[in-house]
């Protein structure tokens, strides 16, 4: 029969392989696309829709827009990687020539000490989508007059680099508003931050002597939380907040790691070519669970790495030919209303990573309609990756 090639997760990286193999195939390839949920509540935009500017309902996309592809909506709880079989939650199994995992991130257990995702409903992290983001918004419009909105920031690397700080200038945005004696407080593991200058700049035009960040010479290296108490304790020093963000250590989504496919850091190393596991020539693993070089976590990398993944599965089991891999990327973050700034690259294989080699970023005291300029061209570009991922 038809080759069968099995894609775990319908996220930005998964869907986006899914309907490009079952379109450009012509039907030469079975596309089976195992993702338990019915709706994919999108990360990027979520802190537009925590700040006012979005609705939360624009976030969320359905799999039927997928022509071809046959959708198990399940669990993949296991990968039997000699046999070739996915193991599905729902009791059964389903077999593949090729397996494609995007399943995303999951947090590292521990690295905030005090938290685990039980906790998750007294100190949201609003990093996988959904209901949590919507509970963190609740959270900051509940604040008492003058209270503190606390983040724990991710150390290096996790998923959407600029994410923690677009979503500290929207705090921002709603706080100044409705709550503007409010203060805003990062506690940060890294030295430095993606387009920090950018967001300190705008940070100081648009809410002066709101936010704090502390970084690891301060202690932000040593903390801990306490959800009960809502205390976060930097370097032994216990401090009451009122609503604490806690972005955890990331990792490769658990399915990956269960499989054995990651090394020491937590990721899955692969080929800069076709995203192609360094461990298994059958597995392709794309997206945040992957270590493949420059690229950052972003749904915009996911969905151009699907591209050359789709384009390399097409020729290995069509016996076409794939075009050179080339993958770009931009992030795109809003510090306030119409302040939009960006940065980006071209990629391409190189020295056995991805390597950036054309790269831009939005520069500080830019004007007002430049910043505007690129605000519109992020929400074109949030139409036009959800319908090129979900059709
Ligand atoms: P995901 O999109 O997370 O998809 C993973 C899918 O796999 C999920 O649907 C999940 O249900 C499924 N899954 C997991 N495990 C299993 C399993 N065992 N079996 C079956 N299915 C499974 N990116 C941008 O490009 N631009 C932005 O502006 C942007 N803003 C962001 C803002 C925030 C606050 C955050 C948190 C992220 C942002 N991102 C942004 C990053 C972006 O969301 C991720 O990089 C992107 O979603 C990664 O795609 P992925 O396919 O690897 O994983």
């Amino acid at each position: 029969g038809r080759p069968r090639v099995v894609v775990i997760g319908g996220g930005a990286g998964g869907a986006t392989v899914a309907r490009y193999l079952a379109k450009d195939g012509g039907g030469a390839i079975e596309v089976v696309l195992v993702e338990p949920a019915h709706r994919y509540d999108s990360c990027f935009f979520s802190n537009l829709a925590l700040g006012g500017f979005w609705e939360f309902a624009a976030l969320g996309h359905g799999y039927d827009g997928l022509a071809g592809v046959q959708l198990v909506q399940d669990w993949a709880t296991g990968i039997d990687r000699d046999a070739r079989r996915v193991a599905l939650g729902g009791g059964g199994s389903v077999s593949y020539d090729r397996l494609v995992i995007a399943p995303g991130i999951d947090f590292v257990g521990g690295a905030v000490p005090g938290w685990d995702v039980a906790s998750q409903q007294a100190m949201p992290h609003a990093y996988k989508g959904g209901r949590q983001i919507r509970l963190l918004k609740a959270q900051i419009e509940a604040m008492r007059e003058g209270g503190t909105f606390a983040m724990i920031a991710p150390p290096n690397p996790y998923r959407c680099p600029p994410g923690p700080y677009e979503r500290v200038s929207m705090v921002a945005h709603l706080l100044a508003q409705s709550n503007p004696s409010a203060k805003i407080l990062i506690i940060d593991p890294k030295e430095s931050f993606a387009k920090q200058a950018l967001f300190e700049e705008g940070w100081q035009n648009h809410y002066p002597g709101m936010i704090t960040r502390i970084g690891p010479d301060f202690g932000a290296g040593n903390i801990e939380v306490r959800p009960e108490t809502m205390e976060i304790v930097i370097d032994g020093e216990p401090e009451k907040v009122d609503v604490c963000n806690v972005i955890p250590a990331q990792q490769a989504g658990m399915i990956a790691v269960d499989a054995g496919l990651t090394d020491e850091t937590g990721w899955v190393p692969v080929r800069p070519e076709d995203m192609r596991s360094r461990l298994d020539e059958a597995v392709t693993v794309l997206g945040d669970a992957a270590a493949q070089g420059d690229m950052p976590k972003s749904a915009f990398a996911a969905n151009s790495q699907a591209k050359v993944v789709a384009h390399a599965l097409r020729a290995e089991l069509t016996g076409s030919t794939a075009p050179a891999p080339r993958y770009l990327n931009t992030c795109w973050s809003l510090i306030a209303e119409n302040d939009g700034v960006r940065v980006g690259a071209t990629y391409a294989p190189a020295e056995g990573k991805i390597t950036a080699l054309d790269s831009f970023v939005s520069q500080p005291g830019e004007g007002a309609e430049r910043r505007q300029q690129t605000f519109l061209e992020s929400v074109d570009w949030y139409r036009a990756i959800s319908a090129d991922i979900f059709g």
